[in-house]
C-alpha cells in the first residue's frame, strides 16, 4: 500500500478511530479501495497553441525582394598584360613547356614538335639555359617561343624585388645572349606573383605575364594516359596549356595530345601569337572606344567585355 494511500486511510480513520499510525498497516482498518474517492484523475492538458508554420512560402502577393542591378563589367583603364587563357575567334591554343631546357627531354620533344609542325613556348629557367645553349638556340631556330621562368625556379612571392630584378635580368641576358631574342613573356614559378610584384614587373621589363587554364599536374607524374587525358579533355579555344619537358611521362603523352587535340580542330600557336589574335579580334575580346565600332555614325553598339576569370594559381609548378 503506497504512502498516500495510507494517508488517505488514515485520515479517513481518525474520524473513526482514536489513534492511527502511519507506520504500520495492521492497525489501520482497510478500507474498502472504492470507498475512497479519486482525486488523482489525470489533468486534461491545455490544448496545444496552434502550429504556425515558420517556413511558410510567401504569399504570392508578398514583395519581391529587390535584386540589385548586376553591375556592368567596366573596361580596365590598364592595358591587358596578365594571361591565363586568351578570348580567341578561332581554335587556336598553346602548349607551354616549364623548368628545361633538359638534355634528354627537350631534344625528344622537339622532335616530335617537329613531326607534327607545332609551334609551342616554353618557360626557360636560366640556369637551365645556361648549361644548354645549343638547345636553346634550336628552339629558337625551330620556330618556338623562349619566355622566362626566372634564373632559379624563385619563387617570386617569397622574394625581394630586389632578388627577384636581379634573376629576371641575368634571365633576359642569357637568352638574349645565345638567341638574340630577349624574352616577352615571364611565367611566375608556381604562378606565385603578388598583383603589386606584376605591375611592377610588367612596368619595369615588359613581360606579359603568363599563366595557364588547363594544367594536367604531370610534375606529379600521374601516368601518360592521365596527363594526355587532362589536357585532352580541358582544352577550350584560347587555352593555355601547362607542362614541363623535364618529365619524360609528360613526353611520352603528347603524341596523343598533339594527335586528339590535331583531330578536333585545334591550332597551336605561340603564346605570343595567341595574344596577338586576341588583340586582332578586339570587338570580341575587348570593349573598344565608340569612334571604332561607331564606323556609320549610328548609336554606337554597345559590346560587352568578355571578362577572362584567372584561376587560382595552383600549389605547385
Ligand atoms: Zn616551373
Amino acid at each position: 500500500m503506497n504512502g498516500f494511500f495510507r494517508l488517505t486511510l488514515c485520515a479517513l480513520a481518525l474520524t473513526l478511530l482514536p489513534a492511527c499510525s502511519m507506520d504500520s498497516d495492521q492497525t489501520a482498518s482497510p478500507q474498502p479501495a472504492a470507498a475512497l474517492p479519486v482525486t488523482n484523475a489525470p489533468v486534461e492538458p491545455p490544448a496545444p497553441p496552434p502550429v504556425v508554420s515558420t517556413n511558410a512560402a510567401p504569399s504570392s502577393n508578398a514583395a519581391p525582394t529587390p535584386v540589385p542591378p548586376t553591375p556592368s563589367p567596366s573596361p580596365s583603364p590598364e592595358p591587358r598584360f596578365i594571361y591565363s587563357s586568351v578570348k580567341v575567334d578561332g581554335p587556336y591554343i598553346a602548349m607551354t613547356f616549364d623548368d628545361g631546357p633538359n638534355p634528354k627531354n627537350t631534344p625528344k620533344l622537339l622532335d616530335l614538335l617537329a613531326e607534327k609542325h607545332i609551334k609551342a613556348t616554353f618557360f626557360i629557367v636560366g640556369e637551365n639555359a645556361a648549361r644548354m645553349p645549343e638547345i636553346m638556340k634550336r628552339i629558337v631556330a625551330e620556330g618556338h617561343e623562349i619566355g622566362s621562368h626566372t634564373w632559379t625556379h624563385l619563387n617570386c612571392s617569397k622574394s625581394s624585388d630586389e632578388k627577384i630584378r636581379a634573376e629576371l635580368k641575368r634571365t633576359d641576358d642569357e637568352v638574349l645572349a645565345e638567341t638574340g631574342i630577349r624574352p616577352k613573356l615571364l611565367r611566375p614559378p608556381y604562378g606565385a606573383m603578388n598583383l603589386r610584384q606584376r605591375h611592377w614587373i610588367h612596368e619595369e621589363f615588359g613581360y606579359d605575364i603568363i599563366l595557364w587554364d588547363v594544367d594536367p599536374l604531370d610534375w606529379k607524374e600521374p601516368g601518360v594516359s592521365v596527363v594526355a587525358h587532362r589536357i585532352i579533355t580541358a582544352t577550350h579555344p584560347g587555352s593555355i596549356i601547362l607542362s614541363h619537358d623535364i618529365h619524360a611521362p609528360t613526353i611520352t603523352a603528347m603524341p596523343e595530345v598533339f594527335d586528339t587535340l590535331l583531330a578536333k580542330g585545334y591550332k597551336f600557336v605561340t603564346v605570343s601569337e595567341l595574344i596577338a589574335l586576341e588583340k586582332t579580334h578586339p570587338k570580341i575580346i575587348q570593349p573598344e572606344p565608340a569612334k571604332v565600332l561607331d564606323l556609320t555614325n549610328a548609336a554606337p553598339a554597345v559590346v560587352a567585355p568578355v571578362v577572362v576569370p584567372t584561376p587560382p594559381p595552383p600549389a605547385q609548378p
